[in-house]
């Protein structure tokens, strides 16, 4: 079965699953604030000169992150929880960052850490930039938090600022309007349509979920049962790629920096790897090696609902109607989908069936006391 993992996760070493020490850092972070305090030991103990991470704009109803340069550690809390929306300038500061220190960290989803790797080979300076790698299902254009914010009523021309994660975990969408401050659990947020349509068709190709060019890649704990990790404030899944990767999660785990607990590898594998990992159906001239699993009755539910979505979140004024298809078409789509799968049996859903009955079997032991321990710091 190890082999089998691997085949959809790609390369890795280990899998954990981690936790900031600092209740505080948990709290704001997107899960277990694994990515803030990680990258708060690389710069306190001077592993690295800077640390590279987006920052986010909403200007005129538009949302999306800039990078910025981050040298001072207590500075990286500002920048904790996850930004849904594309980040802007990478090569410009990439090129800056590279000149300017020997040494660097950057968060980066797939295709962007697939990028920075590229340049860094070009460049023999691979060893000189830590990537702290976030999974990535797809990123929101400028528009989705517009949709988003119209779909649940709040006024847009109020609104200052938003911020998509943190409070716990799952936790939620801070909106911050005129009359004062809305929050909207997250996973509600992102399943709203912002999520599921208003993303580029290079998302919609893209295979790789996992971060597999990254040092560590990070997830939302999903695979593992909600209730424990609600309780401890949140809980990072993390996927060490590479021997440094490794090396510096240990050290941040024994400089009292992260809790972390080893878990079978499956609990790795989400909804989404195996949907993305899956060959195209309408799209078919796009079908490269990258996609290594067979259809099955709910990719390709999926692909049709995403295009028809995506044709009418394409303009305002038929985002009426993409709300009542989101609420009543789409998910009528995908509940035939799965009935049809199971019915039929198909490949598909017997990989899925297979991963999450593992899911189910392999819990580590004393998870479910876990968030009882006293050793947890709750500052
Ligand atoms: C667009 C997007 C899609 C995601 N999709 C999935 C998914 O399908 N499944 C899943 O399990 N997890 C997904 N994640 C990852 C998840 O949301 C968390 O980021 C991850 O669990 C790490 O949490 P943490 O609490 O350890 O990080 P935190 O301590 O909150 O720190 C996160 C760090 O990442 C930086 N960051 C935030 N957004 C971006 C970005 N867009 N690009 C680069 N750096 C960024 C922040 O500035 C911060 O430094 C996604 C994240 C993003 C940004
Ligand atoms: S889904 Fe793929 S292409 Fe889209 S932002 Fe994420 S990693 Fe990049």
């Amino acid at each position: 079965m190890g082999d089998y993992v691997r085949f959809l996760l790609g390369d890795y070493l280990r899998v954990y699953m981690a936790w900031a020490q600092s209740e505080r850092i948990r709290h704001h972070s997107a899960s277990g604030g694994v990515a803030t305090a990680l990258l708060k030991y690389l710069l306190e103990k001077n592993y690295v000169d800077a640390v590279i991470v987006p920052s986010l704009r909403f200007k005129r109803c538009l949302t999306y992150g800039v990078w910025t340069v981050v040298r001072e550690p207590s500075a990286l809390d500002i920048y904790s929880g996850s930004l849904y929306a594309p980040v802007y300038g990478l090569s410009k500061i990439l090129d800056c960052a590279l000149t300017k220190f020997k040494s660097i960290a950057i968060t980066a989803v797939p295709c962007y850490a697939r990028a920075i790797r590229r340049v860094l080979e070009s460049r023999t300076r691979s060893r000189d930039v830590f990537i702290v790698g976030l999974y990535c299902n797809n990123a929101p254009n400028t528009w989705a938090t517009r949709y988003a914010l119209k779909y649940f009523n709040i006024n847009v021309e109020d609104v200052g600022r938003v911020r998509f994660r943190g409070c716990g975990w799952p936790g939620y969408t801070t909106i911050e309007t005129k009359e004062g401050t809305m929050c909207i659990p997250s996973p509600v947020f992102w399943d709203s349509g912002f999520g599921q349509y208003f993303y580029s068709v290079g998302c919609y190709l893209c295979a790789d979920q996992t971060n597999t060019s990254a040092d560590l890649s990070l997830a939302d704990p999903w695979t593992l049962p909600h209730e424990p990790i609600k309780r401890l404030g949140g809980a990072t899944l993390v996927v060490v790629r590479s021997e440094r990767g490794l090396n510096v999660f240990k050290e941040a785990v024994e400089a009292g920096y992260l809790s972390a607990i080893e878990v079978d590898p499956v609990y790795a594998i989400q909804d989404a790897t195996l949907l993305k990992l899956s060959r195209r159906t309408l799209r078919k001239g796009t079908n490269t090696d990258r996609y290594i699993l067979p259809l099955g009755f709910m990719t390709i539910a999926y692909e049709l609902t995403y295009l028809v979505g995506r044709l009418l979140a394409s303009r305002e004024r038929l985002w009426p109607l993409l709300r009542v298809y989101h609420r009543t078409l789409r998910p009528l789509a995908l509940k035939m989908a799965s009935v049809l799968d199971y019915r039929f049996r198909t490949t598909w859903s017997r990989i899925n069936t297979l991963i999450k009955t593992m899911q189910r079997a392999r819990l580590p032991n004393g998870f479910l006391k876990l968030a009882k321990d006293p050793t947890i710091n709750h500052d």
